[in-house]
């Protein structure tokens, strides 16, 4: 388009002055705030700039769009108004998914979590005594309870939960750690980073594959603050390999007079029947074996809300509590309501049964076929060609790397869509359903689709392919 052309278009775009004097944006004022509606006019108007500028608006249709406008503006409004932070449909079958907010809360617990944070709640404030009261307590108790340790504390999450324990017990002193298990946990949880951060030396002793006992006890001297062991949750060295069992490495740290700190990583607090979960260190273990402190995620296998739980020796948990930087990182009403919740499904032995990353590693690959040939059934497009195939679940999240469950995966193929186009179709929608590709097929795993999305699963692939 000549230039002349395009400045005379853009001569027909009003001015916002203009449009908020209008009648009609009167009624819009009137409902939502001025910088809001004038945000909106303005994101509006700049698109058709910018159509313009790339050739793709002439007059008759930015004439079409003007008489329109009122629509276009609502229409915005009601775009900037829908949440970025929403609810998704997870076929992927990963049931600890970082990147999809990880565990799901209960319903029953947020129920609860809402109606105790929507007033004033005794969060520090001990009712007994009538005096002030450690917000802890709240969770403390039933920790000790169910697990028998001496004492808890909770803050932001796992990450947190090392820095505070390192920043306390061993600053400008050593840790020892093998050099099997300098993890990183999704991109930004680096260990020898946040040894770094909390001021403790990293001191590595053994190699990648073989630590023994003697690499322990020889690279103790009179600088070493404690041992950590740290649980590889997202992957596994497997042939030639030794770690020392948390038996060994407990004594080896009371011979030397050092806390033993064990990182779990998912907060498996005690074996289930799950067999897929059998190799998977649990809390309960860890304790028993005589661990010093024990920190781990309360959005793993613990399926409650993001937090990273610290338990153990009665001393070390004093100290952390103590921490200035504990005022930094520790956790809300909120979070200590959903913590409380969560661990009384576990007092009441209910929690495979409410806590929902429990119920759906728990359902059965039967169970899961019913569902995914009920869904088939449920489905009619044309263009897409859909059939069951058995795979793998997997847990996901920093928890039992090596563990995968069978599971009864949709797969769905089509000539008309690459897999790519039918993923990003499926991740685009409203609800957004997020799968899995391979081997050039589209893969849904019902596993991580809850049963009351089963039906708006089948209703949205209809509508998007039909
Ligand atoms: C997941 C994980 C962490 C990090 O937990 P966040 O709660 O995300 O900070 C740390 N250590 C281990 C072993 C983990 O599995």
């Amino acid at each position: 388009m000549p230039k002349n052309s395009r400045q005379n278009l853009y001569r027909k775009i009003p001015s916002i002055t203009k449009l908020l004097d209008q009648k009609s944006t009167h009624d819009i004022l009137a409902r939502y705030s001025r910088p809001f509606v004038v945000r909106s006019i303005t994101e509006v108007l700049e698109e058709f700039r910018n159509q313009i500028e790339a050739g793709v608006l002439d007059a008759g249709r930015l004439e079409e769009q003007l008489q329109n406008l009122d629509a276009l503006i609502q229409e915005r409004i009601a775009a900037k108004l829908s949440p970025s932070l929403q609810e998704v449909i997870n076929a992927t079958g990963v049931v600890i998914y970082t990147n999809a907010g990880r565990s799901p809360i209960a319903r029953g617990v947020f129920n609860e979590v809402a109606k105790t944070v929507t007033g004033y709640t005794n969060l520090e404030y001990d009712l007994e005594l009538g005096k002030r009261g450690h917000r802890d307590l709240h969770f403390e108790t039933r920790v000790k309870g169910l697990l028998g340790c001496e004492a808890a504390t909770v803050c932001n999450n796992a990450a947190a939960a090392l820095l505070l324990i390192l920043n306390t017990l061993a600053l400008g002193k050593k840790v020892l750690v093998s050099r099997g298990e300098l993890i990183e946990i999704g991109g930004s949880f680096r260990l020898p980073a946040i040894m770094e951060k909390s001021g403790a030396l990293l001191k590595e002793v053994g190699t990648t594959n073989k630590t023994k006992p003697s690499d322990y006890r020889e690279g103790i001297d009179s600088d070493t603050a404690l041992i950590l062991k740290v649980h590889p949750s997202n992957y596994q060295i497997v042939g030639f390999t030794q770690q020392p069992s948390l038996v060994e490495l407990v004594e080896i740290a009371k011979e030397a007079g050092l806390p033993l700190v064990y990182d779990v990583g998912s907060g498996y607090l005690f074996q289930t029947p799950h067999p897929f979960l059998a190799t998977e260190p649990t809390v309960s273990d860890a304790l028993s074996a005589g661990t010093d402190l024990i920190c781990f995620s309360g959005d793993k296998l613990l399926g409650g809300p993001q937090a990273g739980l610290i338990l153990g020796r009665q001393d070390l948990v004093t100290r952390i509590r103590r921490n200035p930087l504990m005022r930094a990182l520790r956790v809300d009403k909120i979070t200590y309501s959903a913590l409380e919740w969560t661990l009384m499904e576990y007092e009441k032995g209910d929690y495979v049964r409410t806590l929902p990353i429990w119920q759906l590693m728990s359902q059965t690959l039967e169970e899961v076929r019913k569902r995914a040939e009920a869904l088939i059934r449920e489905i009619a497009v044309d263009d897409l060609e859909i059939s069951l195939q058995e795979g793998f679940s997997v847990t996901g999240g920093g928890s039992a790397p090596e563990e995968q469950f069978p599971t009864c995966l949709l797969s769905l193929v089509s000539s008309r869509w690459t897999p790519n186009q039918i993923e990003e179709t499926l991740r685009r929608h409203t609800p957004p359903i997020l799968c899995r590709i391979q081997e050039d097929r589209v893969l849904l795993d019902l596993r991580t689709v809850f049963p009351e999305q089963d039906a708006v699963t089948a209703a949205s692939i209809n509508q998007l392919f039909g």
